[in-house]
């Protein structure tokens, strides 16, 4: 999607007013901005009624008119304690074949989140999913390395920084993409990933779905 205002005109202004249940003229006209300025107020951004990225993303667009509905959550199916860089996570990722870090974003152990792709493009963490969706992983998700058979063992390993900043980032997530739901990668395909019922930890820390 490109950045809209008013005097714009063509197929994306009509996608946003129908967004914005306007009548689809495909004119960015006085009208269309008052209602793009109410928008942005409504979710927090600076009205000045010129339709970006964030905007966008407000109306669950993503920049590259990706429409989200869904949010996974995953992990990196690494050992307890024991941080993974987004370089190793990419070398892994394109030992696969994906052409980036399939994940959206990366939660460390410290409880930094790391940007992974860009949201605008679709990503590469979940079979079926991939156009739709946010990928969010967190660093760990199995015993340490110390523990036999490690890589076939799943456990919550996540720290209470990383915890804190799912909580966040899933939050933010749910107010870029209004009415998306959050799952975890094990109800989508036959894996432990993440290592913890998504459903329940989202009632435990409240929120709602
Ligand atoms: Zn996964």
């Amino acid at each position: 999607m490109t950045t809209l205002r008013r005097g714009s005109r063509g197929a994306e202004v009509k996608t946003l007013q129908r967004k914005l249940n306007l009548m689809a003229d495909g004119i960015f006209g006085p009208l269309t901005e008052e209602a793009v300025k109410e928008l942005q107020k409504a979710k927090g951004l600076t009205p000045d009624g010129v339709v970006g990225a964030r905007t966008w993303a407000a109306l669950g667009v993503a920049a590259g008119g990706r429409k989200v509905d869904e949010i996974i959550l995953h992990c990196t199916a690494t050992p307890e304690g024991e941080e993974f860089s987004n370089a190793q996570i990419k070398a892994a990722h394109l030992a696969r074949g994906f052409s980036d870090i399939g994940y959206h974003f990366i939660i460390g152990l410290n409880g930094e989140v790391r940007r992974g792709r860009s949201v605008a493009i679709a990503g590469a963490h979940c079979k079926g999913h991939n156009t739709r969706s946010i990928g969010i992983s967190y660093v760990g998700g199995c015993p340490p390395r110390t523990t036999p058979g490690w890589r076939d063992k799943s456990k919550d390993t996540r720290t209470p920084e990383q915890e804190a900043a799912l909580v966040k980032l899933v939050k933010e997530q749910l107010k870029q993409y209004p009415g998306a739901t959050v799952h975890g990668h094990n109800e989508f395909a036959n894996k432990a990933c993440p290592s913890f019922n998504v459903k329940t930890w989202l009632t435990k820390v409240g929120i709602k779905q």
